[in-house]
């Protein structure tokens, strides 16, 4: 996938790139993927303990950074880090998400507050912090990670989904108005969604609800051949490494075999 399309890129991706929720999952799997190739990396977790050690094995220009996303000084934190250490953004990585799931009539107000203050707002946080550096660049790449509940409603998960929506929706809104600023400054930002389908990683662990986690779990294992975290790396990869007038606005990933 990726051969095909750099046959038309000038050169692979080398620059500096910021990634949320790189403690586990797909984000950690993006930041090894980025790593050998980036000037630099700023990689973001609560779980400092967790992106300390994963920066360890991936060279000293890989910095872990506590951030909870729910706090908009965390988020711009980790930008003037990138700023301060290698001078440019290039990439953001949207990626820290939770799934809390449980039946609306359940009432859970926390957990539908901690998913749309962690999904929705957290991807806003990001936005915010990182485009006035790149529009004063006049390059960049955001990249959020959706979901297939973001083109989808599946029951007991009706807030993800509404989250997950609300990413896709903010992106496509942030690259109109976006593409409308390049004809006048010329800008070259890129805004993508990927929206992935099941992939095997430690999701399930953030829903609140024992019943709904137990069944999380078995519909993301019982798929024939699961995607993993290393699959949606590589199209943070692929979307990283189109040419320059070539946009990606969404990618959806799915097994092959996921039947729901
Ligand atoms: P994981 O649970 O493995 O990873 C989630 C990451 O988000 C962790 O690194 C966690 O780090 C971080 N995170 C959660 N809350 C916060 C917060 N408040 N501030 C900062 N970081 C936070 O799951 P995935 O890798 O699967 O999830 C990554 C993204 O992919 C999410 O947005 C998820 O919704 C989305 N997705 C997942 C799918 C799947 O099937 N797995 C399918 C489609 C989309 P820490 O706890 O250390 O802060």
């Amino acid at each position: 996938m990726v051969s095909d399309m750099n046959e038309h890129s000038d050169k692979l991706w080398h620059g500096v790139a910021i990634i949320t929720g790189a403690s586990s999952g797909m984000g950690e799997a993006i930041a090894k993927k980025l790593a050998p190739h980036a000037k630099g990396l700023v990689i973001g977790a609560r779980r400092i303990d967790k992106i300390k050690s994963l920066a360890s094995t991936l060279g000293d220009h890989v910095l872990p950074i506590a951030c909870d996303v729910q706090k908009k000084d965390d988020v711009e934190h980790l930008v003037q880090i990138a700023i301060e250490t290698f001078g440019q953004v290039d990439a953001m990585i949207n990626n820290a998400g939770i799934a809390p799931m449980a039946s609306m009539t359940r009432c859970r107000v926390e957990d539908w507050e901690n998913t749309i203050d962690t999904n929705l707002k957290g991807v806003l946080y990001g936005i915010a912090a990182v485009l006035p550096q790149m529009l004063e660049q006049k390059t960049g790449r955001i990249i959020s990670i959706s979901s297939e509940a973001g083109r989808r409603v599946f029951p007991g998960a009706a807030v993800y989904c509404a989250t997950k929506h609300g990413v896709r929706v903010i992106s496509e809104g942030l690259q109109m108005d976006l593409s409308a600023r390049s004809l006048k400054d010329g800008n070259d930002i890129k805004v993508t969604t990927i929206s992935p389908g099941y992939v095997t990683t430690d999701l399930p662990e953030s829903v609140t609800f024992e019943p709904a986690k137990i069944g999380f779990k078995k519909n993301m294992h019982t798929v024939d051949g699961p995607m993993s975290s290393g699959d949606i790396a590589e199209c943070v990869w692929y979307v990283l490494n189109t040419p320059s007038h070539v946009e990606i606005g969404e990618l959806t990933v799915r097994p092959v075999k996921q039947n729901m």
